[in-house]
């Protein structure tokens, strides 16, 4: 084979990312969405990468990280390559910024607290989803400078294929609106993070929760915006309580942790895990990599799967 090829090849291996906030224990849902990116990838001869999202300094801490990827590694989930901080990556941010504001579409937003409530034309209390409808549009900034900034998104619907859920067709200017990128507390906002380090990192598939499917056509606009090729996305359902309903509060119960208090061993959990993506018909102990010869995206479920009663 000539070297051309064998490069030309690396190129088309997917690259998958796991990216948990160091703001507690991971719990099994996290667990779930590691192990589904990992296998998506690994499966198919590709590299997984771990990112700490620690960009909202105020709320993250470093002994969580650590902790996170401790129990990663317990279960044979480890990067394939340095682990990347976002804390630490201020300035591809900022250049990020930089590019936006030259091509016209940053603009400073001076709406208040209060002001942004009484715009919220959303029903529900997700402050996350209430649609920013562009009311300071017009405050252009030339260049990045440490203010409230929002980004304006073409506007339109954005055709996306999710797939565990399937077609998507979402308006962002309903979802988001027009969404912050750089907060007035001093911090990047996730929606930047997130898109400029999958595009830098070469990120081809991104597993997550459900609750981030809402978002996936603001970022689809932002990677158009900052010149980043789109990511295959699929988004899984929630692991719920042996009651089905929400974990809640009660998450830090499915931790790793309490979980070895309940002596269940990472091999058990693994087989629990790998039987919830449809690679076991029973959950059986086993390693994550037992696993990768059984995983296809045909058979993981779209829905929720509810945590065993015996572990709550
Ligand atoms: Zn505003």
């Amino acid at each position: 084979m000539s070297s051309v090829l064998t490069k030309a090849e690396s190129l088309s291996l997917p690259v998958g990312r796991f990216a948990p906030s160091p703001t507690g224990e991971l719990h099994l849902g996290n667990l779930r969405t590691a192990l589904a990116s990992w296998l998506s990838v690994k499966a198919r001869g590709g590299r997984w990468l771990i990112r700490i999202e620690d960009v909202d300094l105020a709320r993250c801490k470093p002994v969580w990280a650590e902790t996170q990827v401790r129990d990663l590694a317990a279960l044979g989930l480890e990067s394939d390559a340095a682990i990347v901080w976002q804390a630490q990556r201020s300035e591809w941010y900022r250049a990020a910024l930089d590019h936006l504001a030259r091509q016209g579409s940053l603009y400073r937003c001076r709406c208040s607290r209060k002001d942004l409530q009484l715009l919220a034309s959303a029903p529900h209390g997700d402050e996350r989803l209430r649609p920013y409808p562009g009311r300071c549009r017009a405050d252009k900034v030339a260049r990045f400078l440490p203010d409230a900034l929002r980004v304006a998104l073409p506007a339109g619907v954005v055709a996306w294929e999710d797939r565990l859920c399937g077609a998507q067709a979402d308006d962002p200017a309903t979802l988001t609106g027009d969404p912050v990128l750089y907060r007035r507390d001093g911090c990047f906002a996730y929606h930047l993070a997130v898109v400029v380090d999958d595009g830098e990192q070469g990120v081809t598939e991104i597993v997550r929760g459900g609750d981030l499917r809402e978002v996936t056509a603001t970022h689809f606009r932002l990677q158009e915006l900052l010149g980043y090729q789109h990511p295959q996305y699929a988004h899984l359902g929630l692991v719920t309580g042996p009651d089905h309903a929400r974990l809640g509060k009660r998450a830090g119960a499915a931790s790793l942790s309490a979980l070895r208090e309940r002596g269940v061993t990472p091999e058990e959990l693994l087989g629990w895990l790998g039987w919830s993506l449809g690679c076991l018909e029973r959950p059986e102990a086993c390693r994550a990599t037992d696993l990768l010869a059984h995983f296809s995206w045909d058979r993981v479920p779209a829905g929720s799967v509810a945590i065993p009663a015996a572990w709550t």
